[in-house]
């Protein structure tokens, strides 16, 4: 077997940005959480860090691209969401972006767009849920009407990360008349045109993070904003994804990671019946079948992190890590909630918080189920006919 850990360099920039995580993300995150103002402070210091510019080409800003992207943005979503979990999806989100103009963008959008998310700048979304198609994302209605140099959108996508602070938005649109995947083109929508309306969706968690609406009227987009080959916008799209399902898989384990470490260390604090608290295996056992659980998932995380690198087959292993380990991590969660008795329930404490951030990962970027539909594709592919 080939060696199954981080590089020096991984290892040494791990170590810089968990004592960032620790020192300046954590203290502050529970009163960053509860508010829905998107943390550019924070964000503009990741910038600085060099996290949002991972895996992007070094002429439009990036660090450059290497083989050891995928594992190191995992290791930095996984690190970076020990203090905040919501700061830490900046690398994984803007990423997500740039990786895409990178690789359809014309030079021009590039140019223009990638510098600006590299430096912390702007940040932008991925818009393709609609009020009639989630998980089934191919009934997408939002139409791209051609017309002399570029296109007019019209539609209305929900649920969109960064709708309410993105300055630029990747639209998923249909080409008029044209049914399911086939069709549909990826378009980089400035949020500042005319037509464009966002509004606000309050959510359970993630406040910060600008959750809403993009609706679209009639929006002029210019040819050069295409991102990818017109009509096969979807392909491309699904291909990033078998990188950000992992990476957010780790975010959560990050999040999970720092609640256990505070319950062990109020279990080692809190007196009961006259001892610590750790001393009853109701407590340290809990600990210790969490701590397992957290190692199996992240285990799991970068093995399809590792399967990426090697450029093998990792779309499944992908799905495995998107929905496992959240579930892994809001147990977790739960269970240090517990041994906090009174205090997990309180909001003065970050755990609850944690839970409700956490959970959006059950549903954003696809759900639970639908990775279920993918991993079992992979199973009875498989079969040997007996
Ligand atoms: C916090 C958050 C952030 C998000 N950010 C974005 C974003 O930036 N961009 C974006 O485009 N979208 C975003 N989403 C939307 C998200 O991708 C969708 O909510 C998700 O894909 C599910 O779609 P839906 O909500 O329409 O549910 P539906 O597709 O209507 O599903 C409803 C239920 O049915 C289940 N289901 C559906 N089909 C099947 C099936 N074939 N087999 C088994 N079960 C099935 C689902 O798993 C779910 O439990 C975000 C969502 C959340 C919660």
């Amino acid at each position: 077997m080939n060696a199954f850990g981080f590089t020096e360099e991984q290892e040494a920039f791990r170590v810089e940005l968990d004592r960032y995580a620790r020192t300046r993300l954590l203290p502050a995150y529970r009163d960053r959480a509860a508010k829905a103002e998107f943390p550019w402070e924070a964000h503009k210091e990741l910038a600085g860090l060099g996290v949002l510019g991972i895996g992007l080409p070094e002429e439009f800003g990036g660090a450059g691209v290497s083989p050891e992207d995928p594992v190191t943005l995992g290791m930095v979503a996984e690190t970076l969401a020990y203090g905040d979990v919501n700061v830490a999806a900046a690398p994984v989100q803007s990423g997500l972006v740039a990786a895409q103009l990178a690789e359809g963008g014309s030079r021009a959008v590039c140019e223009r767009y990638i510098p600006e998310l590299v430096a912390g700048e702007q940040v932008s979304g991925i818009a393709v849920t609609e009020p009639g198609s989630g998980s089934d994302a191919a009934g997408l209605r939002t139409v791209a009407e051609p017309v002399a140099g570029g296109w007019l959108l019209s539609g209305e996508k929900i649920a969109i990360t960064h709708a309410t602070c993105a300055a630029t938005m990747l639209v998923y649109a249909r080409h008029p008349g044209s049914t399911r995947a086939k069709g549909i083109s990826c378009f980089l929508l400035p949020m500042s045109e005319p037509g464009v309306s966002v509004g606000h969706m309050p959510g359970m968690g993630c406040l910060p993070l600008g959750w809403g609406s993009v609706a679209m009227d009639s929006v002029f987009v210019p040819t050069e904003n295409l991102v990818g080959e017109e009509g096969r916008g979807f392909a491309a799209a699904m291909h990033h994804f078998d990188f950000s399902r992992s990476a957010l898989g780790l975010l959560c384990l990050g999040a999970a990671r720092a609640s256990l470490d505070e319950a062990a260390r109020y279990a080692t604090e809190r007196e009961a019946f006259g001892q610590k608290i750790a001393e009853f295996q109701g407590v340290s056992f809990p600990l210790a079948e969490h701590a397992t659980y957290l190692e199996a998932a992240r285990l799991l995380c970068f093995r399809a992190l590792w399967a990426r690198r090697a450029g093998q087959p990792h779309t499944a292993l992908a799905a495995m890590s998107k929905w496992w380990p959240p579930r892994v991590a809001l147990e977790a969660i739960q269970a240090a909630m517990q041994i906090h008795g009174n205090l997990g329930y309180s909001t003065e404490f970050p755990l609850q918080q944690r839970y409700r951030d956490v959970m959006a990962y059950l549903v954003a970027d696809g759900t639970a189920e639908i990775q279920k539909r993918i991993i079992a594709r992979d199973v009875f592919r498989a079969v040997v006919p007996a």
